[in-house]
């Protein structure tokens, strides 16, 4: 749309261009004096004229003093003739100088000729190319039924092949994808021995975990072309595009032979059927009932073979997962420390890395992070060592984009008022200073009042582990330091700020889980609530209540009693450290940022021992605090 734009410009500016320099043209043939052939008559007798160029019908005069016009002779007749015919003596003509040019009647003639044909040539050709482009659009938008799918493998772009190789982490998976690749490769050996072979393989897990780049693997491992198209593609306004495009999309890959059919966010089409609000045959459920189809149309020696991605998989119509369809499933996790350290290992080949580099120390403060979020993390290092004009990545850089992974870039343009920076400091000042008081909480590594992402100021800890299991003192020592900003505020300034908010939620949401799923409340060990999770992607999707109202009441008196109780340890801790705090707190206006060695440096010795890190062994980063 933007070159055509840009072509109608360029041919509205051509026809200007072109219409000024006729019109100068045109002017400049009109600046001779026109003069009759009587009147040149009369000019020769009275000796006027020196000389006459003809060329064709036209005449240019030159009179003696100099100046010059122009005429016309009568056609077919010549100019002598003319003259005599108006009489002027042949004696008289023969005074003058008459000179015959070429003629350019061609010119002439070609001249208004171009003046009016060339805008009509330049005006049919701007609409032919505007006509070309409006149906090449058309034609697309008739063409929706052709799947969108894009090829790659085999045939396609054989530079971005992935391999096995190109996938760290996800062993199991690997393993499980395995004998899919061996198959493709040779099916004869598996279709001799009467097996049948999966036709569907659903892989799921949270976003990022390398879903996509493990099917594109598949196919690299196997040489054999891979169709992918992502199920939100098949979703259109028009009814039935959906299932022709699948139905195209499973044709094609017929005619390829050995392939793999990608379907990506299965679960934008494959959400259970009957469900939808817009009634019961809608497009959705078209293109899954194709889908379903077509996966039943397989030979038994058919060598498709269907992958799908999804992260929602409790959602996916039953249908979807019956024997012959995907009943292959294969879950990827988020990877731990030490597959975090090869996915990152995967993502620094090819860059100039410093001798500094320690991916393991990156993997340990990076607990939770996806495929994903690592391959950025290297992105955003490269990215940083290129501003600063490193010639190569320095640690440095990586840890530093840790943070910026975590929490968003610094946000060094909002600029804090005074007031507002005391409150972030001491809000701040006091998460920092409780947990380093309380043995139970992680240490901390960083506290700072430097805006990021939504946060103005935020506490890093490292905890010591990463754990599976959590005791109960440890939770209340999390709700004492969550709940130690909001006190340190209330102590300083009598007032509380909005920067507690988050905190509170998430201390709230603490108590909550205490109680009701880790019996650790004074209610008992009962878990209360049965809830729809997914276990893998550690996502609540709803809660069904199964106590009565009275529980109910009990649970929100226990949770109270939990915030309470953490406010409490919090302010406890801060009053008797006033002085401490106040010095932190002064610190951080100053500085902004204090680091882990001078941070336990004010703190003194003393409190330093019990929040010293365990030596190595999975040292991580976690953001505890936000302050919105
Ligand atoms: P998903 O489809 O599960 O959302 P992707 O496969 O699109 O995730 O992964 C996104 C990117 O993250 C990949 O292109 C790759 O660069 C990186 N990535 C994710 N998991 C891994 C892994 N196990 N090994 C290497 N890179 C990975
Ligand atoms: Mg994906
Ligand atoms: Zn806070």
């Amino acid at each position: 749309m933007r070159n055509l734009i840009k072509k109608t410009i360029f041919v509205l500016l051509l026809l200007l261009t072109l219409s000024f320099a006729f019109n100068l043209l045109e002017q400049s043939f009109e600046k001779e004096k026109e003069v009759s052939l009587t009147q040149l008559a009369t000019d020769i007798n009275q000796e006027k004229i020196q000389k006459i160029s003809i060329s064709g019908n036209e005449l240019s005069l030159l009179y003696q003093e100099g100046t010059r016009a122009h005429s016309r002779k009568e056609e077919d007749l010549a100019l002598s003739q003319s003259l005599i015919n108006c009489g002027v003596s042949p004696e008289k003509i023969s005074r003058v100088e008459i000179e015959t040019k070429e003629s350019n009647s061609l010119w002439i003639w070609l001249g208004p000729l171009i003046s009016i044909f060339l805008p009509l040539l330049l005006f049919s050709f701007f609409f032919w190319t505007l006509l070309r482009q409006a149906r090449t659009g058309a034609m697309q938008a008739f063409d929706f039924t052709k799947a969108r799918a894009r090829l790659f493998g085999a045939e396609g772009h054989p530079k971005e092949k992935i391999t096995f190789k190109d996938v760290a982490a996800l062993d199991e998976a690997k393993e499980e994808l395995k004998e899919i690749v061996d198959f493709l490769k040779n099916p004869k050996k598996y279709l001799q021995m009467g097996a049948r072979i999966p036709r569907g393989v659903l892989l799921m897990g949270p976003a990022g975990v390398g879903k996509t780049l493990l099917a594109r693997a598949v196919a690299g491992e196997a040489n054999v072309s891979f169709f992918s198209i992502s199920g939100s593609e098949f979703v259109e306004m028009f009814v039935g595009v959906g299932a022709g495009r699948v139905r195209d999309l499973f044709a094609t890959a017929k005619r390829v032979g050995r392939s793999i059919i990608f379907i990506d966010e299965l679960d934008a089409v494959g959400r259970v059927r009957g469900a939808g609000i817009g009634g019961g045959h809608d497009e959705r459920e078209q293109t899954l009932n194709q889908i379903l189809v077509e996966m039943d149309g397989f030979e038994r020696d058919d060598t498709r073979i269907v992958m799908a991605a999804t992260n929602r998989p409790d959602i996916l119509d039953p249908a979807l997962l019956r024997p012959g369809r995907f009943d292959r499933k294969i879950v990827l996790d988020l990877p731990d420390i030490k597959g975090r350290e090869k996915i990152l290992k995967i993502h620094c080949r090819g860059k100039p890395l410093a001798l500094d580099i320690n991916l393991r120390e990156v993997a340990e403060r990076t607990p939770g992070f996806s495929g994903a979020d690592l391959a950025n993390l290297v992105n955003e290092a490269a990215l940083f060592a290129a501003r600063k004009n490193k010639r190569q990545i320095f640690q440095k850089e990586l840890l530093e984009s840790i943070e910026k992974v975590l929490l968003g870039p610094e946000r060094k343009s909002h600029i804090l008022s005074k007031k507002e920076k005391e409150f972030a400091a001491y809000h701040e000042a006091g998460h920092a200073l409780v947990a380093s008081h309380l043995p139970e909480s992680e240490p901390v590594r960083k506290v700072s009042i430097v805006a990021r992402g939504a946060a103005a100021g935020y506490t890093l800890k490292m905890p010591r582990e990463e754990r599976q299991i959590k005791t109960k003192s440890e939770f209340l020592a999390e709700m004492a330091v969550l709940l130690a900003g909001f006190s340190a505020e209330k102590m300083r300034f009598g007032e509380i700020s909005t920067g507690a908010t988050n905190d509170l939620k998430q201390a709230t949401e603490l108590a909550r889980k205490l109680i009701k799923e880790y019996g650790m409340s004074s209610l008992g060990p009962i878990a209360f609530g049965k809830k729809e999770e997914l276990v893998f992607l550690g996502k609540e999707i709803s809660e069904q209540r199964t106590y009565s109202e009275i529980v109910a009441a009990q649970i929100d008196k226990e949770v109270a009693k939990f915030i309470n109780e953490a406010q409490k340890t919090a302010q406890k801790i801060l009053t008797k450290r006033r002085k401490l705090l106040d010095r932190l707190a002064t610190t951080l206006i100053e500085k902004e940022t204090i680091e882990k060695e001078e941070f336990e440096k004010i703190i003194g010795e003393e409190k330093s021992e019990s929040a010293k890190p365990l030596p190595q062994k999975a040292r991580t980063i976690k953001v505890k605090v936000k302050r919105l």
